[in-house]
């Protein structure tokens, strides 16, 4: 391998590996995006999607802004970020809350790398005086920022909250299992309710339909 001997050689290796690390997203992104059951989730990864393509295109323009092809040095950090979050996402889960919880801790880590990455590469092409790399760059680091707020933000309001309610439910489900015997009715099965889950926009609707019925059957 040629040795880098200067910061615009080491800028423009940088820049190869973010080439071929949003590359490597525009296919997995769409892979995560699938198996998403929450409707918030979903158009986040896919509004991250079309980010990416852009960032693909701005990356593009740093290259001729140094007066280089654009070119992609494989990114194994990237690679092997993706390879454990397919990894992760494709376990059986027994509810899909629980399986959209895991799609944004994968998510999160791709946001985090890419944030470190082009943190780095802005600050050396400052130190370079390459304005419109910095500023090109800028754009891309904001956006990933931003998806990373948004993916906590929907961790915070909706999925994790609803994956950890379904343990209460197994809970108390398993508490009332004699009584639901008694009673004569069946409790939902975990099919019925992932089926729930995926329902668009009617968590709280959902959780409070769900409790009132639960309650009705229950007491
Ligand atoms: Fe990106
Ligand atoms: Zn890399
Ligand atoms: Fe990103």
């Amino acid at each position: 391998m040629a040795s880098i001997d200067s910061m615009t050689e080491l800028l423009v290796d940088q820049l190869k590996d973010l080439y071929d690390a949003e590359k490597r997203l525009t296919k997995a992104i769409p892979k995560l995006a699938k198996k998403a059951t929450n409707d918030q989730l979903r158009s986040a990864l896919e509004e991250h999607l079309e980010e990416t393509e852009q960032q693909v295109a701005r990356l593009e323009e740093a290259f001729e802004h140094m007066g280089e092809t654009a070119r992609a040095k494989p990114c194994a950090g990237m690679r092997g970020i993706i390879e454990e979050g397919n990894e992760h996402v494709g376990e059986d889960y027994e509810d899909d809350d629980l399986r959209d919880a895991v799609i944004i801790g994968s998510a999160q880590r791709v946001e985090h790398y890419e944030i470190a990455a082009y943190g780095t590469a802005i600050a050396h092409a400052k130190l370079l005086g390459q304005n419109e790399v910095v500023e090109l760059l800028l754009e891309s680091l904001n956006e990933e920022k931003a998806a990373d707020e948004k993916l906590t933000e929907i961790a915070e309001g909706v999925v994790n909250l609803e994956a950890a309610n379904q343990d209460e439910d197994e809970e108390s489900e398993g508490a009332m299992a004699g009584l639901g015997v008694m009673l004569g009715r069946k409790r939902a099965t975990v099919s019925q309710r992932a089926t729930a889950a995926a329902r668009p926009a009617g968590s709280r609707k959902r959780t409070a339909a769900r409790t009132s019925s639960g309650g009705r059957s229950r007491r």
